[in-house]
């Protein structure tokens, strides 16, 4: 069967390349029939923490990663000292100053990777490696290879970065005697100028781009298409989408950059083609998640403001700003509105008020209907009238429609405002 595995260490929170790494597994595990093994490398008791090690769990999960089995390197110490004293018997490795190391004799390797082809290395910087630490604990490169053999890993997938180890990995299999699997090391994630990813590029623990209100389908969408492609210039693509498509071949070689405007954008499609329900659930425990005043709006209430602002969000972060003029009580005037404030229509604005307090039923065609004929009576065009309006019922010149705005925000909201941008006016 095919077994492949993500062995993030909990020395850190799970970052883009960590849950590409990850995603990638788990699309060619679920492809295949095959298992997705998550290991946890806690074999450095000083930096791992339980910490990161929650936030890696609950980071996956809110990407629908699911695995099969989990192990924890830290509880297998044993396991690792005894293929040491194997080693020790066949005369391949030594203690020296209570560590021990393993000997080897290097020449030319070549690894078959599925991804890069075939990679030959004609040198290792040194002929020995440490395999257990002073401390009992083992080397990076020696329980990666006990493990990825006891449990029968066929194909590792992990970062470019770890290309350099795999040399010394085969020759511990060689050693052990141990079934080599294959190879797939993705490309590398860069920042847009091709440098490194770094704190403004990128560089955001999974947790952090969910409290920045990005949705789990879009990041894990988007991480796919950093190094693979499904051809045909398709984006778009869900995670039983992709398990379809997915082929290890089609993974690039070369870097792959990252760019948060793509990822916006990606972002701001998601939500602009989720199910209403679905989306106002997510904004809801989006709010309750941030312990956001807004957390507590009824939820029918919630929903026909979300509906207003569907098109408009690109992070559901944005929301609570955006919206916010429908949930307070008070209105505040941004200081991008001041320009529409200086036209001063006390005047108009009066009768309009009079006029919208005449429907029955406050809805939008209605609205419609009544504000088109106040400005016709009044001789105004219809624009002269909505801007001073939006900014009178949002405090800002931008937002959605101004009709549904105002079905949405109810009548007595409504001329409370138009009263209140009168008043605003007579004291000016
Ligand atoms: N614990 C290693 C890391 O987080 C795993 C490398 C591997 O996949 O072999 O980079």
């Amino acid at each position: 069967m095919l077994r492949v595995r993500f062995a993030p260490s909990p020395t850190g929170f799970l970052h883009i390349g960590g849950a590409r790494t990850a995603l990638f597994n788990w699309v060619y595990a679920r492809k295949n029939k095959g298992e997705f093994i998550l290991r946890i490398e806690d074999t450095d008791q000083n930096r791992s923490k339980p910490e990161y090690l929650t936030e890696i769990s609950e980071s996956l999960k809110w990407l629908k990663i699911d695995w099969d089995q989990i192990y924890y390197q830290s509880k297998r110490f044993d396991i690792y000292r005894d293929y040491a004293q194997k080693l020790i018997g066949k005369g391949s490795a030594y203690k020296k100053d209570e560590a021990i190391f393993f000997k080897y004799n290097f020449s030319q390797i070549e690894v078959n990777d599925l991804i890069r082809g075939k990679v030959t290395f004609n040198e290792l910087p040194k002929d020995e490696e440490v395999i257990i630490k002073k401390d009992g604990t083992p080397g990076y490169n020696f329980s990666c290879c006990i493990d990825d053999a006891l449990m029968e890993i066929s194909c590792v997938i992990r970062g470019e970065d770890h290309l350099s180890n795999t040399p010394k990995q085969i020759l511990i299999y060689r050693a052990l005697d141990f079934k080599i699997p294959d190879f797939a090391h993705l490309p590398l994630i860069l920042s847009p100028d091709g440098g490194r990813l770094s704190k403004r590029f990128g560089a955001t623990a999974i947790s952090e781009y969910k409290k920045q209100g990005y949705l789990p389908e879009s990041l894990a969408n988007y991480f796919l298409l950093l190094g693979w492609s499904p051809g045909q210039d398709r984006e778009i693509l869900s995670l039983s989408e992709t398990k379809e498509l997915f082929k290890l071949k089609d993974v690039n070689k070369t870097g792959a950059a990252f760019s948060l405007d793509k990822l916006n954008w990606m972002n701001a499609y998601y939500i602009r083609n989720k199910n209403i329900d679905q989306l106002t659930k997510e904004i809801q425990s989006f709010l309750v998640n941030q312990k956001h005043p807004f957390a507590n709006i009824e939820y029918g209430r919630l929903k026909e403001v979300v509906v207003l602002f569907q098109t408009r969000l690109t992070t559901l972060s944005e929301f609570p700003d955006k919206a916010n003029f429908f949930f307070s009580q008070d209105v505040e005037y941004l200081p991008e509105a001041s320009s529409v404030l200086e036209n001063k229509l006390s005047q108009e604005m009066e009768t309009l008020k009079d006029k919208l307090s005449q429907i029955n039923g406050f809805r939008k065609d209605l609205i419609e209907e009544k504000f088109r004929k106040t400005a016709k009576d009044l001789d105004l065009k219809v624009g002269i009238l909505v801007h001073p309006t939006r900014v009178a019922l949002t405090g800002r010149r931008k937002g959605p429609g101004l009709f549904e705005t105002m079905e949405v925000l109810g009548k007595e909201k409504v001329l409370q405002r138009l009263d209140k941008l009168i008043k605003y006016w007579e004291e000016k």
